[in-house]
């Protein structure tokens, strides 16, 4: 049978370009199809302008910590315009460069929502159908917001970016990773945050310790936590939105935003018709190379629900050409994958914490430090850097690193690599500490803190 296309690609994300080119450069005739603008989450309404927002409010600490250095500042106004037009300007270019990247490639990509018909087809939008030897689903997530009366006024992070003005009173709800960075964002840009979220700490599943010091500084910085707290309903008034919460509470906020966690967007995508075996909650169900319940359909990225971050569904797309493409079966390695979340303060971290070692009943022994920050100390600042390694007792393996500074994201990308190679605490302690920096007293941590 010939089909019109080797392989049809569903989203132009990062996993779906990725594995079009690079299928593309095999020699594969690759076809792609992106129902919204190319580069996915990550780069249009996601990590990018996520990161570039937290570059934007860190000026006015900076700004008062350089009156200490000796420097004749003064902050004036925030322009949000100004910046959201210089943010929209980046993601234009971003996205031309995802569409060269293809272009140079000789994908041949098309805008266009395309839905699964069978085994080997797609169709268009157009009404065009196409056929394929394999079919790749990279169609992402999207937000999920839980329904009840008046639940229809909030916002998620996908409307963040293009607010008209910032509002002046912002309620966020969720206690996760995009809940937590957006409320470090919106309070340095002078915005009054309040946080809801119905756990008893935020970032849960991270390493408690690490989390309690993160929280103490987003509460110091200025952003109300509310723990135990939930939405009730919400009704529009004259004064804004008046929110009814779990607590009793009745507050008007200006704007509601609600990141209360990410679903696969595989809706009416025709994947269930096609006998692609999919999770309760929309995920696609696959094996470790990749492939769906149907041989000829494969499913990567924040689809399927695995890890869902952006290297992960690079790596599951460069994994899955290796397989189809180059007779090479390679399964993509999901352990000990370092992550970094734009908090403020920041925190870097890989492998286990304290208490998932200590639910898997591994002994360890926990070493931690904390002290000022140079650079804000001096500036008169309380910020606090704290570091934390798990090390297995066994086998003096570092199982777990756990890093809350500022640049702790690029901090964690170095320590990342040593405990993907099961670097030992002996293995630390024998390197040479980098004087002076915050990154040093990641082997200079000489006794244990406690065992666990
Ligand atoms: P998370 O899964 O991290 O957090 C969801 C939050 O919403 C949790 O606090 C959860 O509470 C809460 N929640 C869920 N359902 C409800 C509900 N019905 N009512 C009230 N609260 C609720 O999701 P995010 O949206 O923050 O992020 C999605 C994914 O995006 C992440 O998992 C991550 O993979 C990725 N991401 C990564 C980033 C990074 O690497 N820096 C940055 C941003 C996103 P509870 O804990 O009680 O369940």
């Amino acid at each position: 049978m010939s089909f019109d296309y080797d392989l049809f690609v569903i989203g132009g994300g990062s996993g779906g370009v990725r594995a079009a080119r690079v299928a593309a450069a095999e020699g594969a005739r690759v076809g792609l199809a992106e129902e919204s603008r190319m580069g996915g989450t990550c780069v249009i309404r996601g990590c990018v302008p996520k990161k570039l927002m937290v570059f934007a409010s860190g000026y006015p600490g900076h700004m008062a910590d350089a009156a200490a250095y000796g420097w004749d500042v003064t902050a004036g106004g925030f322009d949000w315009g100004r910046f959201k037009g210089q943010l929209e300007t980046e993601l234009d270019r971003l996205e031309g460069v995802y569409e060269r990247l293809l272009n140079n490639s000789g994908v041949d990509w098309v805008k266009h929502r395309a839905v699964v018909t069978d085994a080997h087809t797609v169709m268009l939008d157009n009404g065009e159908s196409k056929t394929a030897k394999t079919i790749l689903v990279a169609t992402g997530g999207w937000p999920f917001v839980p329904e009840f009366p008046g639940s229809d006024l909030a916002v998620t992070s996908n409307e963040m970016f293009h607010l008209e003005a910032l509002p002046k009173r912002l309620l966020i709800v969720g206690g996760g990773y995009i809940a937590c960075e957006f409320a470090g964002i919106m309070n340095g840009l002078g915005v009054e945050v309040t946080q809801f979220f119905r756990g008893e700490q935020i970032l849960r599943g991270f390493d408690r310790e690490t989390v309690d010091l993160v929280a103490d500084q987003m509460g110091k910085a200025g952003i109300a936590l509310c723990p135990g707290t939930n939405t009730v309903s919400m009704e529009k008034t004259a004064e804004g939105i008046l929110v009814h919460g779990t607590d009793g509470s009745q507050r008007v906020f200006d704007l509601v935003m609600f990141a209360t966690g990410r679903k696969p967007n595989t809706d009416s995508l025709g994947l269930d018709g096609a006998g692609v075996e999919m999770a309760p909650n929309g995920a696609i169900k696959v094996d470790e190379f990749s492939r769906t319940a149907v041989p000829s359909i494969y499913a990567i990225g924040d689809a399927t629900d695995r890890v869902n971050l952006t290297p992960v569904a690079i790596r599951e797309a460069m994994a899955f050409v290796e397989t189809v493409f180059k007779g090479n079966p390679t399964a993509v390695d999901h352990d000990l994958i370092p992550s970094a979340i734009f908090t403020q303060p920041e925190i870097g971290t890989t492998g286990l914490s304290e208490e998932d070692a200590v639910e898997k009943g591994i002994a360890v022994d926990i070493y931690t430090t904390s002290f000022k920050a140079m650079q804000s100390g001096f500036a008169g600042r309380e910020e606090r850097v704290f570091m934390k390694l798990i090390v297995r007792k066994e086998d003096d393996v570092v199982i777990g690193c756990h890093i809350v500074a500022p640049g702790a994201g690029e901090m964690i990308q170095l320590a990342g690599i040593a405990v993907k190679m099961g670097a030992t605490k002996a293995d630390f302690d024998r390197t040479c500490a980098v004087h002076p920096t915050m990154a040093e007293e990641l082997v200079t941590m000489r006794n244990p803190t406690r065992s666990a």
